[in-house]
């Protein structure tokens, strides 16, 4: 089989994926919501996405549009956005022409993210003076305030996600017809929790655990826009979990920029591990993925998780960044080569083979060939299932900025360049290695050629498989792997 998939790891949506996802023309029906609006509709048989139960605040036949970047904690706020507005009486629509308020959630990890933003907000230049309301919502709103007001005069709502508590707030004084509305506190001990959450997904729900960063890598925005590190009680926590398997979902996926640094703030005191094994029991639930996780608080508790309960997915994302002890280092990601080349170890004596995925950056500040060439080398070691691979973009605000030695953009090209193709030859032995497998999976895509689905299986593979079924969307089922790509597999359903 060849072609392109355009479903992909889409948990991970938002970042540079190394290798084009490759199988046949399967297009996944799930609702996209990376640059796309949420829609209000459902598109595919499953339970019926919760909607809003009540209608206050908005004006009369008030029509909302929602477009977001970046990674998945974003296309979850967006989620719970959405259950605001439509608890305030708005209607989603797919086209900003069409809305009364139009949002941007937005993206800063990297600089290209945030330009493409205002290259957005352009476009609607001239949308305030027909009455539409425009506003900004994410991390360029938490990173540029009201810097936004100047550049953009036709905004009229700026709110970083550490603000989102808020948001009902913000959105009366623009119902009140306020011009420069902000929400940009990152001081806060909140977490973002709605009643009315407007999932995408008819199946897999994300659910953040985890909100803000108190890791400081000297490249990352998010501390500066996300704010400090809060966690979510564990009870709240497991009673959305019980919730939403009552409304069919059987899959959860649990959010955080550090997942894995969870600190129950309740007096139950719940540790990551333990919230994972409560998560997987409660009733309907059939798979929990978590994402993602910092190396250095990824513990032996949460492979003996992992080992006891098959319902937590085998799959860990654990971002490394680099292959050297002395970019680790200037980076301040807090370990080493050889202390996170440990915690692989520890995955890799687990009683179930886990894959195990991971993000680097290339062309970090003063990153020598000498250390790339060890990045190299960590790929070799650990044989990664996938990676996300990023050229190091200089943010605000961050310590990376005033370092000296700047890698050429050329350079740092090449050097991507020369890393994945690495990572394509491991994913294609890799893959290659797992025909006649049986994997179970969920499947969340059907093709327009006939008998042609796909899904995900545990370990977070794309599979493209035959099937004479006729309504197997939502369901899981056993298929078969018959052939591989570097990025996917092929396979049939079997009994
Ligand atoms: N919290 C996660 C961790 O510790 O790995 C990562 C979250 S960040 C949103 C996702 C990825 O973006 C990072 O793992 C890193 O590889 C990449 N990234 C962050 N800042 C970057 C920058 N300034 N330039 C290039 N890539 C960056
Ligand atoms: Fe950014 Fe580091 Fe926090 Fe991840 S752990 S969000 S890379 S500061």
């Amino acid at each position: 089989m060849g072609g392109t998939f355009d479903i992909s790891l889409d948990s991970l949506a938002g970042r540079s994926v190394t290798l084009e996802d490759v199988s046949s023309e399967c297009t996944s029906e799930l609702p996209q919501t990376q640059g796309k609006d949420l829609r209000a509709v459902r598109l595919l048989p499953g339970p019926e996405p919760q909607t809003a139960p009540c209608a206050t605040g908005a004006r009369d036949g008030a029509t909302f549009f929602l477009e977001t970047f970046g990674c998945q904690m974003n296309d979850h706020d967006s989620e719970k956005v959405a259950g605001v507005l439509l608890s305030r009486g708005y209607k989603q629509v797919e086209s900003p022409d069409a809305a009364s308020l139009v949002l941007y959630n937005t993206c800063s990890i990297r600089e290209k993210a945030a330009q493409k933003v205002f290259s957005r907000l352009g476009e609607y230049r001239t949308k305030q003076a027909a009455g539409q309301v425009i506003g900004v919502l994410g991390c360029v709103a938490q990173q540029e305030g009201k810097e936004i007001f100047e550049r953009a005069p036709w905004v009229s709502l700026v709110c970083g996600s550490a603000s989102y508590r808020k948001l009902p707030e913000l959105l009366a004084q623009v119902e009140a017809g306020n011009q420069r509305v902000t929400g940009l506190n990152t001081d806060t001990d909140e977490t973002f929790e709605t009643p009315v959450t407007r999932r995408d997904n008819p199946w897999r729900a994300y659910l953040t655990i985890i909100e803000g960063c108190d890791k400081a890598c000297a490249y990352c925005v998010v501390p500066f826009t996300r704010g400090p590190e809060r966690s979510r009680a564990s009870d709240s926590i497991l009673k959305e979990v019980r919730e939403l398997a009552e409304l069919g979902y059987s899959e959860v996926q649990l959010l955080g920029q550090t997942v894995n640094s969870y600190a129950d703030p309740s007096s139950r005191r719940m540790r990551f591990s333990e919230l994972l094994l409560a998560v997987a029991d409660v009733p309907g639930m059939r798979r929990v993925r978590f994402t993602t996780s910092h190396p250095r608080d990824f513990g032996a508790d949460i492979v003996a998780a992992l080992e006891a309960q098959p319902k937590l997915c085998n799959h860990v994302h654990l971002p490394v960044q680099s292959g050297s002890t002395r970019v680790l280092r200037e980076m301040v990601r807090t370990y080493t080569r050889d202390e996170y080349l440990e915690k692989i170890a520890m995955l890799r004596r687990a009683k179930r083979p886990i894959a195990i995925t991971t993000d680097v950056i290339v062309g970090f500040p003063g990153e020598t060939e000498a250390d790339f060439a060890e990045t190299l080398t960590l790929l070799e070691e650990v044989q990664y299932d996938s990676l996300f691979s990023f050229k190091y973009s200089p943010r605000p605000n961050t310590p990376s900025l005033s370092m000296p030695d700047a890698i050429p953009e050329a350079e740092k090209s090449r050097r991507l360049t020369v890393l994945q193709e690495t990572q394509r030859e491991i994913q294609s032995k890799r893959n290659a290695s797992l025909v006649n497998t049986r994997f179970e999976v969920l499947v969340s895509g059907k093709s327009r050629r006939e008998n042609q689905w796909s899904g995900h299986t545990s370990c977070h593979r794309v599979i493209n498989f035959t099937s004479q079924e006729q309504n197997l969307l939502g369901t899981y089922v056993q298929v078969l792997a018959t052939g591989a790509g570097p990025n996917s597999l092929v396979g049939e359903q079997v009994t």
